[in-house]
């Protein structure tokens, strides 16, 4: 089986800064990592990773991040379908962290919202039933929303990530299989967490819902009453960018080892994957390797 992943890629800058500065006053900062990321990209580099045949369809500017982000992902096992769309900004992340674990982030969205809906499409072209179509929240709503609906009638599991979060979603629902949120999404979007979130979720014809719960680890929840708890790995956390996107990406990619079903055992496999992540700093390089994940997978 193959996955479909449309979304964003981004460079991700992080400043250690003092402390986070007051509107008007310039501060210096030490640049601690820059690294590709974008969530999109994240869950596609781990699913590849993992050993699940992975295409990645997003759209950056034509500058140098656009560069880095190609060279970047010529390194990692997967079929990435950039489009270099001129005249716009490649999307970043500049996250200002300070000594007492206070943090700002700010990220722009211009490629990801210009991603041309016909390129995806013609990815989708490719797909068989039973394929996954992975989704995030950082194309504009028509794209999504069109996306989403063709993936359902073409048979794949259409799985989403609510994340960031956008008035749009209530859209959406009703062409997804399986969703990833955390908690503080699960707040916003059901009003609630834990199980009462996932049977708001069911409701909406949501068939699995996985809610992650950083050091609580996560649930899976299948609508028709399966429910487990898998505990999260303990971990010295020195940086917890990307723990979800890596958690999404391996618990697909281990799914895909046993035909696309998202069972216990991914989720076990996806707090392994994303305890590795936390213990280091950065985000793609932070992710779990190749023989990492297979080591994972093999348990
Ligand atoms: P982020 O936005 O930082 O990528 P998130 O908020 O989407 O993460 P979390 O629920 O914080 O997602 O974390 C996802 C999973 O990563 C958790 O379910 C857990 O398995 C693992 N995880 C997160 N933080 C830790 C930690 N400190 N130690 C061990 N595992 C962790």
């Amino acid at each position: 089986m193959r996955a479909f992943v449309i979304g964003n890629a981004a460079i991700d800058e992080t400043i250690s800064v003092d402390g986070l500065p007051e509107p008007g006053v310039s501060i210096l900062g030490r640049i601690v990592s820059r690294d590709l990321g974008g969530k999109g990209t994240n869950q596609a580099v781990v699913m590849a990773r993992g050993g699940l045949e992975t295409t990645l369809v997003s759209a950056t500017g034509d500058d140098f991040r656009s560069a880095t982000i190609c060279e970047q992902l010529a390194q990692e096992p997967l079929d990435a379908r950039l489009s270099r769309l001129s005249g716009i900004s490649t999307d970043f992340s500049m996250v200002l962290t300070t000594p007492d674990g206070e943090n700002a982030n700010v990220t722009t969205t211009e490629a990801a919202e210009a991603l041309p809906l016909d390129v995806a499409m013609k990815a989708l072209g490719e797909a068989e039933p039973g394929d996954f179509l992975v989704m995030q929240g950082n194309l504009n709503a028509a794209t999504t929303e069109a996306l989403l609906k063709s993936g359902r009638e073409r048979g794949m599991v259409t799985v989403f990530n609510p994340s960031p979060l956008r008035p749009y979603f209530d859209r959406l629902w009703r062409f997804i299989d399986i969703v990833f949120l955390n908690e503080s999404e699960s707040l916003s979007l059901a009003g609630s967490t834990g199980q009462t979130a996932a049977e708001t979720l069911h409701g909406l014809g949501i068939r699995q819902v996985v809610l992650t719960a950083g050091t609580n680890g996560a649930i899976l929840s299948t609508s028709g009453g399966d429910f487990v708890h898998v505990p999260a790995v303990k971990a010295t956390a020195i940086d917890t960018t990307g723990a979800g996107d890596t958690f999404m990406g391996a618990a697909l990619a281990s799914a895909a080892h046993r035909g696309g079903v998202l069972d216990a055992r991914a989720i076990s496999h996806a707090s392994a994957a994303s305890a590795l992540t936390v213990a280091r700093r950065g985000t793609r390089r932070a992710f779990p390797s190749r023989d990492e994940l297979a080591m994972i997978f093999a348990g």
